[in-house]
C-alpha cells in the first residue's frame, strides 16, 4: 500500500477525532486537508521553519491550523480567498517548498470524491461515512504536487502606527484615514442603539 497509515504523526483515528472536537463534524474537506498537510510537510522537510498559503477559506485552513504551527492569527498562514483546494508550504527564510493540490483527474477513480468536489450531489444523496471511506481510501492517490518559489503574501504584515477615531473613541490604524473603517461609512454593521 502506497499510502502511510497515519497522518502527521497521528493514526487515521485520532486525527478524525481531533477534527470533530476542532471543527465541529467530520468534515470531509479537513480530512483531505490532513493528507495535503502530511504530504507537504514531508516535501518540505518536518524540521524546517514553514510558512503556508491557502488558496480557500473552505476546510482547508483547519487542517493546517490542526497539524503545523500555522494559524491565521500568528500571520504563518496566509488564506486567500480562491475557492481552489490547494496549498503551498514553504521554508521562511528561502520561499521554497512545495504546493499540493486535490488533483481534478484523480478524483475520477473516486466517483464520490468527485462529485463532493464538484458539488455535484445535495449533501444528503451522499452519506457522509461514505464519502469519508472514500477519502480514506484514496489517501494522497488524489493529490497532485509541484516544488514552488512563493513569489507573494509571504511575511508579516507591518502594524502600523494607531491613533484614537474622533466619531466612536475606538482605536484604529492611522493609515485607514482621518476616522476608522466604520464611521468612514464602510462598515458592516448598523449599531441598534
Ligand atoms: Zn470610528
Amino acid at each position: 500500500m502506497k499510502n502511510k497509515s497515519g497522518i502527521c504523526g497521528r493514526s487515521i483515528e485520532d486525527f478524525l477525532e481531533i477534527i470533530e472536537g476542532f471543527h465541529g463534524w467530520k468534515a470531509p474537506g479537513v480530512v483531505i486537508g490532513g493528507f495535503m498537510v502530511d504530504l507537504a510537510r514531508e516535501l518540505v522537510g518536518p524540521h524546517l521553519e514553514s510558512d503556508v498559503v491557502v488558496e480557500t477559506f473552505h476546510c482547508l485552513p483547519d487542517a493546517v491550523q490542526l497539524l503545523t504551527p500555522c494559524t491565521f492569527g500568528n500571520g504563518w498562514m496566509k488564506v486567500l480567498d480562491w475557492d481552489k483546494y490547494a496549498l503551498s508550504l514553504y521554508e521562511k527564510k528561502t520561499l521554497l517548498g512545495a504546493r499540493v493540490w486535490l488533483d481534478l483527474e484523480k478524483t475520477c477513480l473516486f466517483p464520490h470524491i468527485f462529485d463532493w468536489y464538484m458539488r455535484r450531489v445535495p449533501k444528503k444523496a451522499l452519506p457522509l461515512d461514505v464519502l469519508l471511506d472514500s477519502i480514506l481510501a484514496a489517501g494522497r492517490d488524489i493529490l497532485s504536487h509541484a516544488p514552488v518559489r512563493v513569489t507573494q503574501y509571504y511575511g508579516k504584515k507591518q502594524k502600523g502606527r494607531i491613533s484614537v477615531c474622533p466619531k466612536c473613541r475606538e482605536a484604529y490604524p492611522v493609515n485607514q484615514g482621518s476616522q476608522c473603517q466604520a464611521c468612514g461609512g464602510r462598515g458592516y454593521y448598523d449599531r441598534l442603539n
